[in-house]
């Protein structure tokens, strides 16, 4: 069952991957034909496009499993995701009796993170995982009727990283029953989780320093699988998710022209605060 699943998912990747090299290539040959790009003579009469020189592969980034969904004010996920066939109920250690679920995929990652951090001394309990669209528009609702106004503390229907069901919040045990803070980030376990939660693969999801990019306060606590290796490339590189996006499409976009992707080599200086509000408008 398990190898099956695993073939399958292999067979999609190379499609997908096909799929991709030929669009590429089909692109270069008609840009090629119309005296654009200053490329080499060498460039013209080779007919592959320009090599992949992102460090992720295409074939991760052509995302099978559906891992790198960006949910955001600007991406607003659809009411009947996810497939409610991909989630799981959470049997791992919780901070309440209540029932959760996530993503499958997510699920099996999460559940090795816990097992191996109680190896390591550290004991991490699931405090919330998928939260339906429908539950996120009544929580959105109800911060706006106790407010007067939305202060955007609570996240519209559709934008919250929980409805992927591949985001989650995990504390300690002191934490289950206080209201959530940055000081989380100071406990062992949060060091632990900040330290080796790329391993498993995820990332923290709203990062210290980048709340004019993702909207969200720093959320030490907040994890959200997107695969090892997005996962030790984002967090290696202090990136956001919405950062993630628009860098690995614009690198797509730049091969698919039969154009190399140059990114900087060392990140930019730490920006003042409006600098990246383009990063909104990818
Ligand atoms: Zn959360």
């Amino acid at each position: 069952m398990m190898d099956m699943k695993k073939v399958c998912t292999m067979m999609l990747a190379a499609a997908l991957a096909l799929t991709g090299a030929a669009q590429a290539e089909e692109l270069f040959e008609f840009s090629a034909g119309s005296a654009v790009t200053g490329s080499s003579a060498q460039g013209a009469e080779n007919t592959a496009a320009a090599d992949w020189n992102y460090p992720i592969s295409r074939e991760i980034l052509a995302d099978p499993d559906g891992v790198l969904v960006l949910a955001n004010k600007d991406h607003l996920l659809e009411k009947s995701y996810p497939d409610p066939s991909k989630l799981v109920t959470a049997t791992v250690r919780k901070a309440s009796s209540s029932k959760m679920q996530a993503r499958d995929v997510a699920y099996a990652a999460l559940e090795k993170m816990f097992t191996e951090a109680e190896a390591q001394g550290i004991r991490l309990y699931l405090k919330s995982a998928y939260r339906s669209y429908r539950t996120q528009e009544v929580m959105h609702y109800n911060r706006v009727q106790s407010m007067g106004y939305d202060d955007g503390m609570v996240q519209a229907a559709g934008a919250s990283d929980h409805q992927t069901g591949m985001g989650f919040d995990i504390v300690s045990k002191s934490w289950t029953d206080r209201k959530m803070n940055r000081d989380f980030a100071k406990t062992e376990e949060g060091q632990w989780m900040a330290a080796h939660c790329a391993e498993y693969g995820f990332i923290i999801r709203y990062l210290d320093g980048k709340e004019d990019v993702t909207g969200i306060y720093y959320e030490p606590w907040h994890l959200r699988y997107v695969g090892v290796e997005v996962a030790t490339y984002m967090m290696a590189n202090n990136l956001t998710l919405e950062e993630f996006t628009e860098e690995y499409q614009r690198a797509l976009a730049a091969y698919e022209s039969g154009e190399s992707w140059d990114a900087p080599l060392e990140p930019e200086p730490v920006p003042t605060f409006g600098d990246e509000t383009d990063a909104f408008t990818f």
